[in-house]
């Protein structure tokens, strides 16, 4: 079978840049000067501990982290985090607003509703969840302990432009499907968090960055488990116990290729230029339909259906014999979903185009 790679669609685990790969691949039985494989030495050791502060220094430099907030590798991916946030960040009497714009929004509602009192503040499920909502239709409290917005909602394919206002409460965000894929404000926020395996690096680390008072508000009277509290992670500089070294490794490696690139604001400039090509082809002609409201449409995630589930079914076959993967709609929507993240080459969204083209004319 050949070695050449194909153009991975697929919305996560997902396509690396290759650089990152070549460069994990070379330095895999040896890193240099070290003489062993960052899979073998030890979390505690000097090694290690340079490499995770180095990966901690590129995504404050990439992100421009203001100091009093903590960069922290977590593990039990951005699902964890739907607990984590109102474990630690909850208090028992206290409530939190929620923006419920797609199925990971939906599941942090519901897993947070298990410990404390949480308000829908905002939702488009009605629509089908087929656009975010204006700031000016949520209707959140002062007196809420936090916002919970999903940045980019991976099934669906909607993102917001911006964050929404939410005043003074700290805003809370799920930024797993588009995190580091433009600027970000981290000032804005209370706590951003994101599984890796879309635009960090690969699966098994879960990055959290916290505003320092947010770490420390772990002191409700019901008991939060070690592993489970923020403070944990930032005293121990997330080395509490074993971390997955190798995903985090890998992690400053994308980083790094993101600041080579020109960091966040060229890898904004290429994704915009990506997403264009992408949905220009979708909407030449009335054959594709973008299932998201245009002003909606997320930059990551690209959506949309053919005229018949039939024809959509021959379209991922013709697609996967061109070199295609991973185009199938998620099982709760169907459709096509073109995931087009930062590592997400141009010449595979041109190819695609130009299958899409053909595809309309031929029918397959
Ligand atoms: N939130 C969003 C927006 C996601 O896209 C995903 C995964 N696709 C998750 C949460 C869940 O992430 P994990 O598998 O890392 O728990």
């Amino acid at each position: 079978m050949s070695n050449e790679r194909i153009f991975n669609f697929g919305a996560g685990p997902a396509v690396l840049p290759y650089q990152v790969l070549a460069e994990a691949q070379r330095d895999l039985q040896s890193l240099p000067g070290v003489g062993m494989s960052v899979l073998e030495i030890s979390h505690r050791s000097r090694t290690f501990g340079e490499i995770i502060e180095s990966v901690v220094a590129s995504i404050r430099t990439l992100a421009g982290v203001p100091d009093h907030y903590h960069v922290l590798f977590l593990q039990g991916g951005a699902t964890q985090q739907f607990s984590m946030v109102p474990l630690n960040l909850l208090p028992p009497a206290g409530t939190a607003d929620y923006v419920v714009t797609g199925a990971w929004a939906k599941k942090s509602v519901d897993e947070a509703g298990r410990f404390a009192a949480v308000r829908v503040a905002g939702s488009t499920e009605k629509e089908n969840f087929t656009r975010v909502p204006e700031s000016s239709e949520l209707d959140l409290r002062e007196d809420s302990s936090y916002v919970h917005v999903t940045s980019n909602n991976t099934i669906y394919g909607t993102q917001w432009r911006r964050m929404p206002a939410v005043g003074s409460v700290p805003l809370v965000v799920d930024a797993s499907s588009d995190i580091f894929s433009r600027p970000i404000d981290i000032s804005a926020h209370g706590l951003i968090y994101a599984g890796a395996q879309k635009n960090l690096g690969p699966a098994g680390v879960t990055l959290v960055v916290v505003r320092d008072d947010l770490v420390r508000r772990t002191n409700f009277p019901v008991t939060v488990p070690t592993m489970m509290r923020y403070s944990t992670y930032a005293e121990s500089r997330s080395l509490q116990n074993t971390p997955p070294v190798f995903a985090i490794y890998m992690v400053g490696l994308v980083m790094k290729w993101l600041l080579t690139q020109g960091g966040l604001p060229a890898i904004a400039k290429h994704n915009e230029c990506k997403a264009q090509k992408l949905y220009d082809a979708i909407d030449r002609t009335e054959f594709y339909r973008g299932t998201a409201q245009v002003q909606s449409r997320s930059l990551m995630n690209a959506t949309f259906t053919l005229p018949t589930e039939t024809l959509e079914a021959r379209f991922l076959n013709g697609a996967a014999d061109e070199g295609f993967v991973g185009l199938k709609g998620h099982r709760s929507v169907g459709g096509i979903r073109a995931s087009i993240y930062n590592a997400f080459p141009e010449n595979g969204i041109e190819a695609l185009v130009q299958f899409m083209s053909e595809f309309e004319r031929t029918k397959g």
